[in-house]
């Protein structure tokens, strides 16, 4: 009888309360995916954004708030790429997931950030990237951080999973690395090759491969083309012959299509996080799928 009841103890310790599910919010797709395989059968992840949306600018819902007040974990990836995550979560007056609380991750933490201003921000920079480029995720081995801040806050929330988060961890590494040495190998031949981007979002994974970047279709990130810096895109893809332009699929392909005619470049419809284009389902999906386009 004693065994029984000792046995019957042993399962509630693993089926009780404890094992109920971590509820996950994330404000993107790639941060739920990422979430996912660190935190494995221990975590319900959800997404609040899609990936073919432009994370800068999504539209508060109030289902989104629902989910929030829900929510055990917000994950975001922070600067101001995700602000409209604030509001949502202001919304939501849920303190376990508000700035501070075990339950809040900015993967942005021990990123090093490119393009912080220096001296005075002002209206003539934009209204966006005010933090330095907060589009970090487009290098893949910057997910490494990133996977470690999910894996610090999984373990905060739920001390008894940590060693499962930590060999999770370990394992995407893993798997991190030998995608990262194929992706360097198909893009070996293409280093010092220069590309125009729509936004201002690829300067990571430019700096991962060796790419250069001459020109932005936006003027300043956020603001559309008037058709005198359309003239000076051209000029400057005709002076540097810049092979590539890179539009993520929410942006207007007529533009780049038509400077694509004008200086023989290839415009190429790409997907800036995972569920961005049909095909590109994961986060790491969105590197093969480029690296796939460029290196044909
Ligand atoms: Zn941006």
């Amino acid at each position: 009888m004693k065994k029984i009841l000792m046995a019957l103890a042993a399962l509630a310790l693993t089926a009780g309360p404890a094992a109920a599910k971590l509820k996950v919010m994330t404000t993107t797709s790639d941060l739920a995916w990422l979430t996912q395989r660190i935190g494995g059968d221990r975590v319900s992840v959800e997404s609040i954004s899609t990936g073919d949306q432009d994370l800068h600018f999504v539209e508060p819902r109030p289902s989104m708030v629902v989910k929030l007040r829900r929510a055990d974990m917000l994950v975001r990836i922070g600067l101001d790429q995700d602000m409209w995550a604030d509001s949502l979560v202001a919304a939501a007056r849920n303190g376990k997931i508000v700035y501070g609380a075990p339950g809040y991750v900015d993967t942005s933490v021990g990123i090093k950030v490119l393009q912080v201003p220096t001296g005075r921000v002002d209206a003539a920079m934009g209204d966006i990237h005010i933090f330095g480029n907060p589009h970090y995720w487009l290098d893949p081995a910057n997910s490494a951080i990133m996977a470690r801040n999910i894996a610090a806050g999984l373990a905060r929330l739920d001390p008894s999973g940590a060693p499962v988060y930590e060999a999770n961890l370990t394992s995407y590494k893993k798997e991190l690395d030998a995608r990262l040495e194929k992706w360097r190998e198909a893009m070996a031949p293409l280093k010092g090759t220069k590309i125009v981007t729509y936004h201002n979002s690829w300067i990571y994974f430019a700096g991962a491969f060796g790419l250069e970047i001459v020109e932005n279709i936006e003027p300043k990130p956020g603001i559309p083309p008037s058709p005198a810096h359309i003239d000076k895109v051209i000029r400057t893809m005709k002076e540097t012959g810049a092979r590539f332009i890179l539009v993520e699929s929410y942006y207007p392909m007529k533009g780049p299509g038509m400077i694509a005619e004008k200086t023989g470049a290839g415009a190429l419809r790409v997907a800036s996080s995972a569920g961005g284009l049909p095909g590109v389902k994961t986060y790491f999906d969105v590197f093969d799928f480029l690296v796939g386009e460029l290196s044909r």
